[in-house]
C-alpha cells in the first residue's frame, strides 16, 4: 500500500473522529443531566439552567460556545459548569486514541460507543451513585451488537466468543462480591462488569485480568487517598463506575505494554 496514502486516511481518521467526539460528548452531557432527574434526552432542546432561555444554534456548538461566552450564559449571565466543555473534550480525545490505537477496522465503533458510554456512566455515577439501566442497556447492546458485526464481518468468531465468556466471567466474578458486600457493589456496577469484560474479552483474556484488576487497584487507592487528606470519610459512600471505567479504558489503550512490564504472562 502507498504509505502516503494510508497515513493521509488515518489522519482524516482521527479528525473525523475528533470532531465527532466533540458532538457526542455534547449529547452526553445533555445525557449526564437529564437521565438521572427521568426527563427526554430527545426535546425539548437545550435550556439554560438559569433562565431557562432555550440555546440557539451559536451557543450549542461544543467547546467554542463555552469558550467564548466565558462560561457564562448570554442572556443572564448565569455560570456554566467548566464540566460541559470538559466531557466534549474527554469525549473527543477518547475517539481520537481509540481510532489512532485500533485504526479504521470494524471493531472500532463498538470501542467508540464504549468510551462515550463509560464517560456517561462515569459522570452519572459521580453525581448520583447510580448506573442507571437507561444508560448501561443501550450501551451494552450497542457495544455487544457492533462486536458481533466485527465478528461476523472478519469471520473472527474465536474473538467474539472470548468476548461473550469475558463478559461472563466478570459477570459472575462480580456478583459473587455484590452478594457479599451490596453495599460495597451496587447491581449497576455488577451489570457494567459484563460490557467491560466483554470488550476486554475481544482483545485477550489478560485484558480482562488486567483491566478489573487495574479498576479495584484505582478504586482502593484514590479511595484512601480521600478518606486520608479528608475530603471523604470512611462512612462515605465512594462510587466504583469511575474506577472500573478508567481500568477498562486504561488496558485497552495500554494493555500489552502494561502487560510486557508486569512480565505477565508471556
Ligand atoms: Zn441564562
Amino acid at each position: 500500500m502507498d504509505t502516503r496514502a494510508s497515513s493521509l486516511e488515518t489522519l482524516m481518521l482521527l479528525v473525523v473522529c475528533g470532531i465527532f467526539g466533540l458532538v457526542v460528548g455534547s449529547f452526553l452531557n445533555v445525557v449526564i443531566w437529564r437521565v438521572p432527574r427521568h426527563e427526554s434526552i430527545v426535546s425539548p432542546g437545550s435550556h439554560c439552567p438559569g433562565c431557562d432561555t432555550e440555546l440557539g444554534a451559536v451557543e450549542n456548538v461544543p467547546v467554542l460556545s463555552w469558550v467564548v461566552l466565558r462560561g457564562r450564559c448570554r442572556h443572564c449571565g448565569t455560570r456554566i459548569s467548566i464540566r460541559y466543555p470538559l466531557v466534549e473534550l474527554t469525549t473527543a480525545a477518547l475517539w481520537v486514541g481509540l481510532a489512532a490505537r485500533f485504526g479504521a477496522v470494524w471493531e472500532l465503533p463498538a470501542y467508540l460507543v464504549l468510551a462515550a458510554g463509560l464517560v456517561a456512566l462515569s459522570m452519572i455515577d459521580l453525581d448520583t451513585f447510580l448506573l442507571p439501566n437507561r444508560v448501561l442497556y443501550p450501551v451494552g447492546f450497542l457495544t455487544g451488537g457492533l462486536l458481533v458485526v466485527a465478528g461476523v464481518a472478519d469471520g473472527r468468531y474465536d474473538t467474539l466468543v472470548r468476548a461473550g465468556l469475558g463478559g461472563a466471567a466478570a459477570f459472575g466474578v462480580f456478583l459473587v462480591i455484590h452478594l457479599i458486600s451490596p453495599r460495597g457493589m451496587g447491581f449497576g456496577d455488577v451489570r457494567l462488569s459484563f460490557i467491560l469484560g466483554m470488550a476486554l474479552g475481544w482483545l485477550s483474556w489478560r485484558h480482562v485480568y488486567l483491566g478489573l484488576f487495574l479498576g479495584f487497584l484505582l478504586g482502593a487507592v484514590i479511595g484512601t487517598l480521600l478518606i486520608a487528606i479528608g475530603v471523604k470519610t470512611r462512612k462515605d459512600h465512594v462510587p466504583f463506575g469511575p474506577f472500573l471505567a478508567a481500568g477498562t479504558m486504561l488496558a485497552i489503550f495500554a494493555g500489552f505494554e502494561l502487560l510486557d512490564l508486569l512480565h505477565f504472562g508471556g
